[in-house]
């Protein structure tokens, strides 16, 4: 059976593999796994989210679903809508989150409003793949009602987890970037008023993405960098497309990578009462060491938002998240979300009255080196059965793909879940040492890739 679900949802290009019809189909399928009942359905700001928005209420309509249209929103406030509405099946999100601007995407949210797990999901995929999707007689057809609230009641619950008081005070200077994605509708106006002196880039909501691409890494942040530094502001913040990552920019105008954002946001959460911090295996050991220090403990996990969020949930975790800047605060709800991780680093910064480069600097250093090495799907299991045997005798994990720990750093190799390529992760005490070990992970690739083809 083809998955449809990878990751973090369905997703694809519009017009070819993301069309009206297979939103309608997921519609119908999500619907009939839901049972009918109410269903909240959002959507970040693409050009194609109209179109595939009402396709997939149509399916759930026609399997009895009641849908309330939520309109442009962050996925985190449409999953909070669905945690404290109370009743609800769950929601139905367009969006393609960081991919960029021709990709679509849906997401399947559960009556926790948390993402749904992998069970499911293959339950919806069963329905759909096997045509067995419920059709509501005339007169039970469900209907459809827009409710506006979402946002405004969102904003109340993430300033109710933060002390308000102490950010007002500090007087903070924030440059907000959400790249004309879904954290337009939230962000600008939670900085404001939180009492910070707010400057926006990008802060219109546009499916064409015109200020930049959605994804918040270095390559597309170049002007939030030399405005948070040429305006002289306490923090900069940049969005993916639908607002559940948040990433910063400290106050010299210097990009921060998420695994340095997580450890602080990690020993803020866990610093008064202790706890449990939940994270893939693709993070940086730098958490290791400032969850510890602060008298945590860490899991790990297999990459994925879901299963860091479920792990949390049944763990009674007290934080986690991930390195590309999905931050999950469970006393708020269990899914990423990225006003909260910014109103948390405004209370950090309040209440550390250091600046957001001072704490960064006084981090153990570790560096990072990411490489991609692409592997056709069908050779995905060969390859990574081939990378175990390659690493025989050393120090392996293998929660997720293969992670070899040396004592100076370490290496994960992994397929990619919604690409055809292997993810090879290096860090390091030095950056010699993390470009080492980063070809390391890609020349084990390459010897299993020929390997797996001796074998056929
Ligand atoms: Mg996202």
């Amino acid at each position: 059976m083809t998955r449809l679900f990878g990751t973090n949802g369905i997703r694809g290009i519009v017009g070819q593999d993301m069309t009206a019809e297979l939103a309608v189909k997921v519609g119908r399928a999500a619907g009939t796994f839901f049972g009918g009942g109410s269903v909240a359905l959002a959507r970040d700001p693409r050009l194609s989210g109209p179109m595939l928005a009402r396709a997939a209420a149509s399916g759930l309509m026609s399997a009895g679903c009641d849908v309330i249209d939520l309109g442009v929103i962050p996925t985190p406030c449409a999953q909070y809508y669905v945690a404290k509405s109370g009743g609800l099946k769950g929601a139905l999100v367009v969006t393609a989150s960081h991919n960029p601007r021709e990709f679509n995407g849906l997401k399947a949210i559960d009556a926790r409003g948390m993402e749904m797990g992998h069970e499911d999901e293959e339950s919806i995929e069963a329905i759909l793949f096997e045509d067995r999707y419920r059709v509501a007689a005339w007169s039970e057809v469900g209907s459809i009602r827009a409710d506006d609230s979402a946002a405004h009641r969102y904003l109340e619950g993430v300033r109710a987890k933060v002390d308000v008081e102490a950010i007002r005070n500090r007087g903070l200077t924030v440059v907000v970037d959400p790249g004309n994605g879904a954290g337009c509708i939230t962000t600008p106006y939670l900085v404001r008023t939180l009492g910070c002196r707010v400057i926006s880039l990008n802060a219109q909501a546009d499916g064409a993405f015109p200020g930049r691409m959605p994804e918040p890494i270095p390559e597309h942040l170049d002007h939030l960098m030399r405005v948070v530094s040429e305006t002289h502001a306490d923090l900069g913040v940049a969005h993916d497309g639908d607002a559940d990552r948040a990433i910063f920019v400290d106050d010299r105008g210097a990009f921060v990578y998420g695994d340095k954002s997580l450890a602080l946001l990690a020993r803020a959460a866990i610093r008064v009462r202790g706890g449990t911090v939940v994270t893939p295996v693709s993070t940086s050991s730098l958490i290791d060491d400032v969850v510890k220090a602060a008298g945590g403990t860490v899991v790990r996990t297999r990459v994925g938002s879901p299963i860091v969020a479920r792990t949390m949930f049944e763990t009674g975790a007290a934080f986690g998240g991930e390195e590309n800047g999905g931050v999950i605060f469970p006393d708020h709800q269990f899914c990423r979300d990225g006003a909260m991780a910014l109103a948390k680093m405004l209370e950090l910064l309040a209440k550390e009255r250091e600046a957001l480069s001072e704490l960064l600097a006084a981090l153990p250093a570790y560096h990072i080196k990411k490489a991609n090495v692409a592997v056709p799907v069908e050779k995905r299991e060969a390859v990574l059965k081939a990378l175990v045997g390659l690493a025989k005798g050393r120090p392996v994990d293998t929660t997720d793909g293969v992670k070899i720990r040396e004592r100076d750093g370490s290496v994960l190799v992994r397929p990619s879940g919604t690409e055809p390529i292997f993810r090879v992760y290096a860090e390091g005490r030095t950056p010699e040492r993390a470009n080492a070990l980063a070809d390391e992970g890609v020349e084990l690739i390459k010897k299993s890739l020929r390997g797996g083809e001796r074998a056929e």
